[in-house]
């Protein structure tokens, strides 16, 4: 399903592939029992760009595009998706934000040590009370000299167990989305990164807690204008949820390679389990619902590359795309009968892992809110 790709992107995707299936889907079992991802394996994918896609050439990325890291995303998550959501917050959620809004230096600062590996960031919105309802975040910035004191706390934070920097979202101002500003950190005194968090699948990544308890973060930590941060963290998502999407079709595709392989070697009532309509029908529908949640996730990342506005399109895409690989995941474990429930078969890892997709960067009911608003306006709550 590739005849509208132009031939960089036919590129890309090719490079992509070969990675995932040579150096990712060999190690996913091995990651995942050992919650991490080997820190030379991070460095291959600096070198092959996979880190800072979208990031111009001059501060050291890729030079390409949105659906060059949907492709990225898609070949490396069906290889393993908590190597994909790796490479997607270090792209989507970090140094898209500082691209989008971080001034000259901030760029020149970290846009090169993050497309080159050296160093590795993460995006702190959600709180251990807030997730949703962004604009009443309590994470404090009080003004301290020419700089800021944070307090606070976040949760769910993705690569942050290893991150060097740290977009985060916090108050400056009075209640509501104009007293929230963003800021980009370092670690320090006053800044405990937690434990990682027992999840039930996504075990290749880090998700941790962080605290904030009086960190000093500089005048110039300061990430675009006081008081636009959850407009920046919201633009920053609309880019993202393009990503969560791509990781969705991946993590499906996975989903039916495996369904359709073993109906064809299995055999019950004297030949293959593939001869059963029961067996092939809910294949068939998924392969179906896989194409389209593709394209619904290039067409997305093809408004963001024409930069047209694609917030609407990429709720469209996460919330099809999450829904179809929750579904493909579901076929292939009831294809897989007994075997599909063993952790021994990778159906009972997809199916932990692609939950997933239907709650970070807005659950499934919020990416409804975005597309209802794109009908009805702010009227829709
Ligand atoms: C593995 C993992 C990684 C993550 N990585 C990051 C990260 O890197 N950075 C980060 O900032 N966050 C991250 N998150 C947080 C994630 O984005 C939030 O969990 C998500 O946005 C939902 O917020 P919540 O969990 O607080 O749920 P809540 O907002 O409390 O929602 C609970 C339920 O209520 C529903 N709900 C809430 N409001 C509405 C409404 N208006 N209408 C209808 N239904 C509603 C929700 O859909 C959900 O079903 C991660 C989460 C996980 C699990």
């Amino acid at each position: 399903m590739t005849a509208h790709l132009t031939e960089t992107h036919r590129e890309v995707q090719a490079l992509a592939r070969d990675f995932a299936r040579t150096r990712v889907a060999p190690h996913a079992d091995q990651w995942n029992n050992d919650h991490a991802i080997p820190r030379e394996v991070l460095r291959e994918m600096a070198e092959l760009g996979f880190l800072a896609v979208a990031v111009p050439e001059e501060y050291g990325g890729a030079g390409l595009d949105a659906t060059s890291l949907a492709l990225i995303v898609e070949e490396v998550a069906r290889a393993d998706a908590g190597a994909s959501v790796t490479i997607a917050a270090q792209n989507g959620l970090v140094c898209s934000p500082i691209l989008r809004a971080g001034s000259d230096a901030q760029k020149e600062a970290w846009l090169p040590p993050l497309a080159g590996g050296e160093a590795f960031g993460a995006y702190a919105l959600t709180e251990p009370d807030v997730g949703s309802d962004t604009a009443n975040l309590r994470t404090a910035a009080t003004a301290d000299g020419d700089g800021w004191r944070l307090s606070g706390s976040k949760m769910w934070i993705t690569n942050g167990g290893f991150a060097d920097v740290f977009v985060v979202f916090a108050r400056t101002g009075g209640p509501g989305a104009r007293g929230v500003s963003a800021f980009l950190t370092r670690r320090g005194e006053g800044f405990t990164v937690g434990r990682e968090i027992p999840k039930m699948g996504l075990h290749s990544s880090s998700t941790v807690e962080l605290t904030f308890d009086g960190l000093a973060v500089p005048a110039d930590g300061l990430l675009g204008a006081e008081g636009e941060g959850l407009r920046l963290a919201l633009a920053t998502l609309d880019g993202g949820r393009i990503t969560v999407a791509a990781q969705a079709c991946g993590i499906a595709g996975h989903a039916l390679d495996v369904a359709v392989q073993y109906a064809r070697e299995r055999t019950a009532f004297g030949g293959p389990i593939a001869r059963f309509q029961g067996v092939q029908f809910p294949i068939a529908d998924l392969a179906a619902k896989l194409d389209a949640a593709r394209l619904l996730t290039l067409h997305a990342a093809a408004l963001r590359d024409a930069g047209e506005p694609h917030g609407a399109a990429g709720a469209k895409a996460k919330l099809f795309a999450s829904a179809v690989a929750v579904e493909a995941a579901d076929v292939a474990v009831q294809t897989l009968g007994g075997y599909g429930y063993s952790a021994e078969f990778p159906a009972e890892r997809l199916y932990r892992d692609a939950k997933i997709t239907e709650l970070y960067e807005g659950t499934s009911q919020i990416q409804r809110l975005v597309i209802a608003r794109d009908l009805w306006g702010a009227d829709a709550r």
